[in-house]
């Protein structure tokens, strides 16, 4: 290990231990190879965060960059902060936007290997740039793959580019023969390089890999980039100050989660209509993609042609499911259980479709997260509502339609994920349905006011009271009104005893009524 390494170590030693959860970052380094099973077990009996420390300081360079990219994998970024100063050399040269990556040789040697320039507008991100170029690094002894992939315009290329880009790498010690395939999206392409060589390729689709041999490195560009990144891009583009940009800029950022495509298509035409910030924002929040025009060096029309080549990839009948995901709500993560009852598939078998969805890139997941929990990018939803847009009510009907076949005999009741989803969207469901009767009898049934108030507590109860109140009738709102006090009482009131003290024509003291009536009838 480095000596400056070694002391780095050494100076925070203290507050990594304190800090760390080992046996995450065991994981990642024992994949990555610079730690043996023997080793793991060795730490688990002892104190598991001195212990870690003390031997990696009795490893070499690889270990400690591998633990470096183990925290950050597990979100400690302060942590990796401490450590990154101290990088053995040669991977950090990426932090210092390197006067050594732009010398003359390594840019003959890239230009005549066909490897593009920088975009004119370009923002480092050197924690990615490092991972790559530790898989790559792999690469010297054992020929193999490099596979970076992520969803359409995360920077896949660029990054790839610019982890070439890198004396080190290209000369000396550490050279080698590289090919670099961007952008595959078939399989029988890399079996025709199934030939014992090194390559770097760029990919929506994760598995690609999977039918050939030889040793396999992945990276995922899974996040956008962070808002000061983002912010500096549409500064670069508009030639201003980050601290100088208008307040619509963070928003632009934001909207798009990062996405780098998405910010550079935006500075891009901010460039030539300065004056149009307010303008685009809202034409990205209105999701106007096909206005947003592409910009020179992007393959693809506009970003809604991009999101339509992954999803043309698919089977005719996995397209469908992919459809289904309309309906969901942004921010939602979901156990492949709700799936199962949507698609009425059984749990397996909907595992391995969402995880041919995840390594197209066309759908996330929560991997801590046991069950796995699955969720959309904003940008993914946001299209496939847009694409699907006439048949919203519909797609939300087959969500009310198959939750009723398959909990005929009963509602969930336990607080388990996947119960928790319908108790907590069922309602919202039904409203997008416009199935005002079915949430009429939902609203006033005892079984599900209680398990509901129950298990999610009363607040989102009276909340679906306030919000799809307003879908029903007017009577009801005159119902929610008058009685709207009892609900903030506990334990929670009998809403069909307050019900039926309401008008007897109006729709609201018949519909209780008939709940009533199934009570005594079913006891
Ligand atoms: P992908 O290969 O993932 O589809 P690209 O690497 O082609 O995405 O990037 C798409 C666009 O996003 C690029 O044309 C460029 O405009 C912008 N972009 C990507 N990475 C960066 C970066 N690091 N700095 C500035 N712009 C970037």
């Amino acid at each position: 290990l480095e000596e400056r390494a070694r002391s780095c170590l050494l100076r925070f030693r203290h507050r990594l231990e304190q800090d760390i959860k080992p046996s995450y970052l065991m994981d990642h380094m024992i994949s990555d190879g610079v730690m043996t099973v023997d080793e793991e077990e060795k730490i688990r009996t002892k104190d598991q965060s001195a212990a870690l420390l003390e031997l990696l300081l009795m490893k070499d360079n690889r270990a400690y960059i591998s633990f470096y990219n183990s925290l950050i994998k597990e979100s400690y970024d302060d942590l990796a902060h401490l450590l990154r100063e101290d990088l053995p050399s040669i991977f950090c040269e990426a932090h210092k936007s390197s006067s050594d990556s732009a010398t003359s040789y390594v840019q003959t040697v890239l230009s005549e290997g066909g490897v593009p320039q920088r975009p004119v507008v370009f923002v480092s991100r050197p924690e990615l740039v490092n991972r790559v170029r530790e898989k790559l690094y792999w690469l010297q002894k054992d020929p193999g793959w490099v596979t970076v992939f992520g969803m359409a315009g995360s920077g896949k290329s660029v990054l790839t580019a610019e982890a070439v880009r890198h004396h080190g790498l290209i000369e000396g010690e550490y050279h080698l023969s590289l090919l670099i395939l961007d952008d595959i999206w078939d399989s029988t392409v890399l079996k025709a390089f199934d030939i014992h060589c090194r390559i770097l390729l760029t990919t929506r689709n994760r598995s690609l890999t999977d039918s050939v041999s030889g040793a396999k490195y992945e990276v995922g560009v899974q996040s956008g980039l962070d808002e000061n990144k983002g912010l500096e891009i549409l500064a670069l583009y508009t030639k201003m100050k980050p601290h100088g940009l208008p307040e619509e800029a963070r928003s632009i950022v934001r909207e798009c989660k990062g996405s780098p495509l998405v910010v550079s298509l935006i500075g891009a035409l901010l460039k030539d209509n300065p004056n149009r910030w307010c303008y685009y924002l809202r034409q990205l929040q209105q999701k106007q993609f096909k206005r947003i025009r592409k910009s020179s060096s992007y393959d693809y029309d506009a970003l809604d042609q991009a999101m339509a080549a992954s999803i043309e990839v698919l089977p005719d009948e996995h397209r469908e499911l992919y459809k289904d995901l309309t309906v969901l709500e942004k921010d939602i993560k979901i156990p492949a259980k709700v799936l199962s009852v949507l698609w009425d598939l059984e749990p397996e078998e909907v595992e391995d479709i969402l995880q041919e969805f995840v390594d197209k890139s066309l759908l996330f997941v929560d991997s801590h997260h046991k069950p796995y929990l699955y969720y959309l990018h904003d940008l993914q939803l946001d299209f496939l509502v847009e694409q699907n847009r006439t048949q919203l009510e519909s797609l939300h009907s087959k969500v009310v339609r198959q939750y009723q076949q398959h909990y005929r005999d009963g509602p969930p009741t336990s607080g388990d994920e996947e119960c928790l989803y319908w108790i907590r969207f069922l309602t919202y469901h039904m409203a997008k349905a416009n199935l005002s009767q079915e949430l009429y009898s939902l609203m006033f049934s005892l079984d599900w006011v209680s398990t509901k108030s129950q298990i999610m507590g009363p607040a989102h109860l009276i909340n679906d009271y306030v919000e799809y109140g307003s879908i029903l009738d007017k009577e009801f709102q005159e119902f929610l009104s008058q009685n709207g006090h009892q609900l903030e009482e506990r334990p929670f009131p009998d809403v069909v005893q307050l019900a039926l003290s309401q008008p007897h024509n109006s729709e609201v003291y018949r519909q209780a009524r008939l709940q009533a009536q199934d009570r005594t009838s079913t006891g």
